[in-house]
């Protein structure tokens, strides 16, 4: 891959076809494309996963449906649309029955967990390179709906930065499966990267609150990144104020701020809000859900401190699948 080709570079330079829709929709760039029909508008968003890239190649099959339906929810709750159906295409090496009965499982449990229908799709044989077989991809395209959705710009000069749950989670999880992290991952820290809570109900509560949002699936950085760029506007953070689970604060200080600020893989949500909702924001807040206060946009830049008002450093942004 040539230099300047991250993921992003790539969508502008060749996807960005110039055929304008006939629907009213607001173009490429947010979680969900947003095409408002009637006095309703519908969120719909397409995720690819395949084995070997966004799971281990020997994932329980249980997590790997509940996941690839999470992923795409999780679009539809950074918008805050109510889910309401989903389109799978499946492309297999073989018809393995035993992995298929435990995926189906799986992704059963999510679809119903959401009231989310799966509508249609497509089941097809990956073709093998050489000897290989090329790996289980499953692409979900999801819909949602509801009367006001939201995108990633609207952020406004002095809003807050707010995120939901402990991030890092995840990516701790998987740097400790890998052997990058010499700890033993916990059964808390493997449940948070198989099977991750998208965050339907806060998405749809924060309707009316959040100025813009998106939800953290490549890293926080690189997510809210992409909301202060659409937005126009810039950051300033305090890399202490996130609430971190229990298993993470056993983690070195710089192994915390890797996970949570460039980790990815949470399947939270960032969003913007004006100060004035801030009370009505940390009533939303429960047990399994902390809403953390994170930060404030700024006209531009990026800065993030830490709770002395030093500058804290980290070696990645997030995760780009050609960076
Ligand atoms: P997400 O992580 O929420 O799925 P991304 O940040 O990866 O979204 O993608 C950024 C934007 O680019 C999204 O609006 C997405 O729909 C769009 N996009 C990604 N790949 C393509 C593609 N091949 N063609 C057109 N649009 C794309
Ligand atoms: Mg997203």
């Amino acid at each position: 891959m040539g230099q300047g080709s991250s993921e992003f570079d790539l969508i502008a330079r060749y996807f960005s076809l110039g055929v304008p829709s006939v629907w009213d929709s607001q173009g490429i760039g947010d979680d969900c494309a947003i095409v408002k029909i009637g006095d309703t508008s519908v969120a719909i968003t397409v995720d690819t996963v395949a084995l070997g890239t966004h799971f281990l190649l020997d994932a329980d099959p249980y997590t790997v449906g509940r996941k690839a339906l999470a992923v795409n929810l999780s679009d539809l709750a950074a918008a805050g649309a109510t889910p309401r159906a989903f389109f799978l295409a499946i492309s297999l090496p073989d018809a393995d029955e035993t992995w298929l009965k435990r995926f189906s499982l799986g992704l059963k449990e999510e679809a119903s967990r959401y009231g989310c229908a799966l509508l249609g799709g497509d089941t097809t044989r990956t073709t093998s390179v050489g000897t290989n077989a090329a790996p289980t991809t499953m692409t979900i395209t999801a819909m949602g709906e509801g009367k006001v959705l939201r995108t990633r710009e609207g952020a406004r000069v002095g809003d807050d930065i707010w995120v939901s749950g402990t991030l890092g989670d995840a990516y701790a999880a998987l740097k400790m499966r890998w052997g990058h992290w010499s700890e033993k991952v916990t059964d808390y820290l493997a449940s948070r990267m198989d099977t991750p809570t998208p965050r339907v109900d806060l998405g749809l509560a924060l309707t009316g609150l959040a100025s813009a949002s998106a939800d953290v699936s490549d890293g926080f950085l690189a997510d809210l990144g992409h909301i202060l760029k659409r937005s126009g506007v810039g950051a300033k953070l305090n890399a202490d104020a996130f609430a971190r689970s229990g298993d993470l604060q056993r983690l070195s200080q710089a192994k915390q701020y890797e996970a949570i600020l460039t980790g990815g893989d949470d399947y939270e949500l960032v969003w913007t809000a004006p100060k004035s909702a801030r009370e009505q924001i940390r009533a939303l807040a429960t047990a399994d859900c902390p809403l953390s206060l994170v930060g404030e946009v700024v006209s531009e830049g990026f800065l993030v401190e830490d709770a002395h008002g030093q500058a804290v450093h980290f070696d990645r942004k997030g995760f780009d699948h050609f960076g």
